[in-house]
């Protein structure tokens, strides 16, 4: 008896560019036959006129500060996971909100919603090294300091490395390519939060150019919307384009929507950051706290950045076309820079999948469906190296998400940023289904998985 067969949907086979008729059946969490197959099975799911795509994979996700309840140490995988992803790398933005140590474990002893897998910040080992200036370069007995916690933390099989200039302008480069030594082995990915973004937009692109150069590992620039849709999307894209041409590794990733969103207090907002986005206070929202939901005037936006730094907001800085234009480029995927704080944040962590598909494949119709779930599957599969994830084949892993291309849908809004998407029949994650027309029914099947354990 096998565990699940899925009948009469469709998949996407990338490589052939299009869509294949078969039935799936599901053991011990690998998809074990596809095709026509006679095999007995308990459960069955009809998935006629629904697309049985591989899980997705977000490769720009921030995981929650464990509080100690499974629920809200996991409150932002579950409302992924509701959205059709199935696995999360974390610990972007040169942050993690945890010690690695904690967060693997509770993730090996309680399981999680989904599968999870972790860089390294950068800005997170300085603050334990003591360079807690983010406007200073580590001294070089705090770089030491980090590379050897980088190398003690190597035993957690991280994906990599993460940077987050912007939040850290004293990090140099040279700091970056130094510590990325204590990486040791081949095939680590480096995640960068670009330095400067709008008219510094393509100079920052630059320097994650030089730092993949001069470390040899690939390169992933997180959320390039955030960046350069500000006018010089344009510009960065063939930046990077030329840079691949010559053969340096680097791609994107992007969220769907005009607005980014992080804590008042950080640098990201330092003197000078309406003026480079031509945008004023009023293009920021308070998301959580007693002024939720207002737009902000000069004076509660000073008041809010030094009384209450660690608040987030968004900012509607981004031009719509610009980061359409990035998601019609092949080497910019999605990713949701999901993140929530006690339960408020961005929507993008309850939508930003579906979105892709509503926006830019039934809306705008500017990407086939088989395009925009290559930028939410293979394609970051590739990028981590999960080869065991992000197509539907024997001997894959059972991740699967089934849904109505005609229905799937974000809800989430940025008054109500948690709803859950619609359309979305089962989220399948190691071939248990855990999420079902919207609701969790599973928050312990993901697994976290390490640098050497990808499958
Ligand atoms: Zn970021």
């Amino acid at each position: 008896m096998k565990d699940l067969k899925i009948i009469n949907g469709k998949f996407p086979d990338f490589e052939n560019d299009s869509w294949v008729q078969a039935d799936i059946v599901i053991h011990d969490g690998v998809i074990e036959f596809v095709g026509d197959v006679p095999v007995e099975c308990e459960n069955v799911i009809d998935a006629a006129g629904k697309v049985v795509a591989p899980g997705f994979i977000d490769i720009h996700a921030h995981e929650d500060q464990f509080v100690g309840r499974h629920e809200d140490d996991f409150f932002t995988a579950g409302r992924g996971l509701l959205m059709g992803v199935t696995t999360q790398i974390v610990g972007n933005c040169g942050d993690n909100y945890n010690a690695i140590e904690d967060f693997v474990s509770n993730i090996e002893h309680e399981g999680a919603p989904l599968n999870m897998m972790t860089f390294v910040g950068q800005n997170f080992l300085r603050e334990l090294a003591g360079a807690t200036d983010r406007y200073q370069a580590s001294t070089p007995q705090q770089l030491d300091r980090m590379k050897k916690m980088l190398s003690h933390l190597r035993k957690f099989e991280p994906v990599g490395i993460s940077c987050g200039f912007e939040y850290a302008p004293g990090v140099t480069s040279e700091e970056t390519i130094e510590l990325a030594k204590a990486l040791e082995e081949e095939g680590y990915l480096i995640s960068v939060h670009f330095r400067e973004d709008g008219p510094k937009a393509p100079q920052s692109t630059r320097e994650l150019v030089e730092i993949s150069k001069a470390t040899g590992y690939a390169m992933e620039m997180s959320h390039i919307g955030s960046c350069a849709a500000v006018g010089y999307m344009a510009d960065t894209l063939k930046i990077i384009k030329e840079a691949r041409e010559a053969g340096v590794d680097i791609s994107s990733d992007c969220y769907p929507y005009n607005a980014f969103c992080t804590g008042i207090g950080t640098a990201v907002f330092d003197e000078g950051c309406f003026e480079r986005w031509g945008k004023s206070y009023s293009d920021v929202l308070v998301l959580s706290g007693p002024y939720l939901n207002q737009r902000c005037t000069r004076e509660l936006f000073e008041k809010l950045r030094a009384e209450d730094p660690d608040l987030h907001v968004a900012v509607f800085a981004m031009n719509e076309e610009e980061v359409d234009l990035a998601y019609q480029t092949p080497f910019v995927m999605v990713g949701s820079d999901c993140g929530f704080v006690s339960r408020h944040g961005h929507p993008r962590g309850a939508g930003a999948f579906p979105r892709v598909i509503r926006q830019y494949v039934r809306e705008k119709k500017q990407l086939t469906l088989i395009e925009a779930l290559r930028k939410m599957t293979i394609m970051p599969a590739d990028r981590v190296g999960l080869s065991s994830k992000g197509e539907i084949k024997e001997g894959m892993d059972a991740d699967i998400v089934i849904f109505d291309e005609n229905l799937i849908t974000d809800r989430a809004t940025f008054e109500e940023p948690t709803l859950a998407a619609g359309g979305i029949d089962y989220v399948i994650v190691g071939g248990h289904i855990s999420a079902d027309h919207g609701r969790i029914v599973c928050d312990n099947a993901g697994r976290y998985i390490g640098y050497n354990n990808r499958g």
